[in-house]
């Protein structure tokens, strides 16, 4: 399955982004609204300057307390983004997120980001696919 797949049974509608200016309170409350683990920092909405995920939020309130909430978000950033093209099997994608130990991998098409997929689209991905392979082979075996 390719990530455009993924995309399409989303029925993705772009990404949710913040300015790297947005303080770590904002982005919190984004993340609890949306039910979302992660975030893209984006000056402009097209490139992804950085990602901030609720894992972040946890390393900085554990190293400076509640007055982290008033830090900007391009301060607290991973700024080194892996992303992903649209024609990238949900296999490699699962391999690299596994290997790079993140959960989160924005999706570009010609230098912009078109969506976001996360371990969680991975799994159900290939959950649906193993059930109609699976329905495929009960099929050929009872002759149908
Ligand atoms: P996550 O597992 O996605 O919540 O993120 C774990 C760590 O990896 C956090 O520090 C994130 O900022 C970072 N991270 C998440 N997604 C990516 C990505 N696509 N590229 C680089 N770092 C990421």
């Amino acid at each position: 399955m390719l990530v455009q797949q993924i995309l399409k049974s989303k029925g993705s509608t772009g990404v949710i982004s913040v300015m790297p200016s947005a303080k770590i309170s904002e982005v919190s409350a984004i993340l609890a609204e949306k039910h979302i683990g992660g975030l893209i920092v984006s000056a402009d909405g097209d490139t992804a300057d950085g990602i901030i995920s609720e894992r972040d939020i946890v390393r900085v309130v554990a190293q400076n307390g509640a007055k982290c909430l008033d830090f900007e978000v391009g301060t607290v950033m991973t700024k080194n983004v892996k992303t992903c093209g649209l024609d990238e099997t949900a296999d490699a994608i699962m391999q690299r997120m596994t290997d790079g130990r993140f959960r989160h991998m924005p999706v570009e098409d010609n230098g912009k980001m078109v969506g976001i997929v996360t371990i969680g689209d991975l799994v159900a991905a290939r959950l649906s696919e193993l059930s109609m392979e699976k329905d495929a082979l009960q099929g050929m075996i009872m002759g149908h």
